[in-house]
């Protein structure tokens, strides 16, 4: 069976950065798209309660906590990263203590959200504020954006300007611009690896799939701005590559490639990822994964680029340049097919509510199919249909390549 060696390595670096906390001097929580760099530069080790919510996802114990947060008031129906994280939060439970034996969630000494992905955040990091005293900043970018304007940069790039003295105070450290300037320079380099292992999936066979992804995202997500995330992608991309010259990938005779659009379902990556491969099918390539990937970064100019990188993300575009930017992907990968998520507590991430899918197949030709499901929250995932539905879809793909 194929698998990517360098799994164990993830292993090791994760289980590192969680360690990190134990002597943490400074935390500072921020959202999975916000700031991280600007906080790193001020020696804060950095927080994502997003990658909690997904670990409770993907450890299936959300369904756990969920019901908490929803006596409290909460709607069952939004965000379940929020729901299970802040219902985990009120049990005293984490993965966090089973998995790397911390005592439980890092303490913050500063909470930032950024609303680029969704006004969600808000609440949830607000919920946590109270909770801990701590101090909170959120940056409100404009969003749903055609193409990124300079007056919006200078917008973004302003607000982030506003947060160094509250980062000053929390931290204990002067702004250092040159810190800055390196810390986005390492971002940079780590994404630009990032997105150098994606693409090795345009590959037949593709060595990464994005069940892979989703996992090999992890330092991206929580280590961007640190030599440590580098690394760690030279070392799985010089894997991949390898991986690629010996012609070595899940999926050896590859009947059909697909691209996943929307979030992932998290307690079921293995399952999906088996069926796919039963089915002789690759799913090369997503716009999730390719959410960390920031071509903007510039240290030259690390306020107004970061601005543009974390203002320009595909979830806070509009419909015209999300599908420009999924037509791109479907090019570049040769996808015969496009499976759009419709997670039921992430509308942000679920471009299904609109009518897109049946627009962007009759403009381009290219078959797609709607399933639904959710991040979290296993309740909105029925495995009988999905399973039915996505084979037939693949039998579909299979019979029109047949006919061309
Ligand atoms: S984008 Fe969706 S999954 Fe992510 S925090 Fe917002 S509502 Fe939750």
């Amino acid at each position: 069976m194929y698998e990517i060696q360098t799994t164990r390595l993830l292993r090791k670096v994760m289980k590192d950065y969680f360690a990190g906390f134990r002597q943490a001097d400074k935390v500072a929580w921020c959202t999975s798209v916000g700031p991280a760099e600007l906080l790193r530069s001020f020696g804060f080790e950095v927080y994502f309660p997003e990658n909690h919510g997904a670990l409770l996802g993907a450890t299936r114990q959300a369904g756990e906590y969920i019901p908490a947060t929803v006596n409290l008031g909460y709607s069952g129906d939004i965000c379940s990263y929020l729901t299970s994280d802040i219902g985990a939060f009120l049990h005293q439970k984490s993965p966090l203590q089973t998995h790397y034996g911390l005592e439980g969630i890092p303490q913050p000494d500063l909470i930032v959200y950024n609303t680029n992905q969704c006004r969600e955040v808000q609440d949830w990091f607000n919920y946590y504020a109270k909770a801990f005293n701590c101090p909170i900043i959120g940056i409100f970018p404009p969003r749903h954006v055609e193409e990124v304007t300079d007056s919006e940069v200078a917008d973004v790039s302003a607000q982030f300007q506003a947060m160094v003295p509250l980062c000053e105070a929390t931290s204990g450290r002067k702004f250092d611009i040159d810190k800055f300037r390196e810390v986005l320079r390492l971002s940079k380099e780590a994404t630009y690896l990032w997105k150098e292992v994606l693409a090795t999936a345009k590959n037949t066979p593709a060595p990464l799939n994005f069940f892979d992804g989703t996992v090999h995202m992890g330092p991206i997500v929580v280590l961007r701005g640190t030599q440590k995330a580098k690394d760690y992608y030279n070392a799985l991309l010089e894997e991949l590559r390898e991986n690629v010259r010996n012609g070595a990938g899940a999926v050896r005779q590859e009947h059909s490639r697909i691209f996943w659009d929307g979030m992932p379902i998290c307690g079921k990556l293995r399952t999906l990822a088996d069926l796919f491969i039963e089915n002789h099918s690759a799913v090369v390539a997503s716009t999730y994964c390719n959410s960390w990937v920031f071509d903007a970064f510039d240290e030259k100019d690390p306020f107004a680029s970061s601005a543009k990188a974390y203002t320009e993300i595909f979830i806070n575009r509009s419909e015209d340049a999300k599908v420009r930017m999924l037509r791109q992907m479907v090019d570049a990968f040769r996808i015969d097919g496009v499976i759009f998520h419709d997670a039921k507590t992430c509308f942000n991430n679920s471009n299904t509510r609109f009518g897109l899918p049946l627009r962007f197949q009759q403009e381009f030709d290219i078959p797609v199919l709607v399933i639904e499901g959710d991040l979290c929250d296993l309740r909105f995932y029925s495995e009988g249909q999905t399973t039915t539905k996505i084979e037939t879809f693949l039998e579909q793909l299979e019979s029109l390549k047949s006919v061309h």
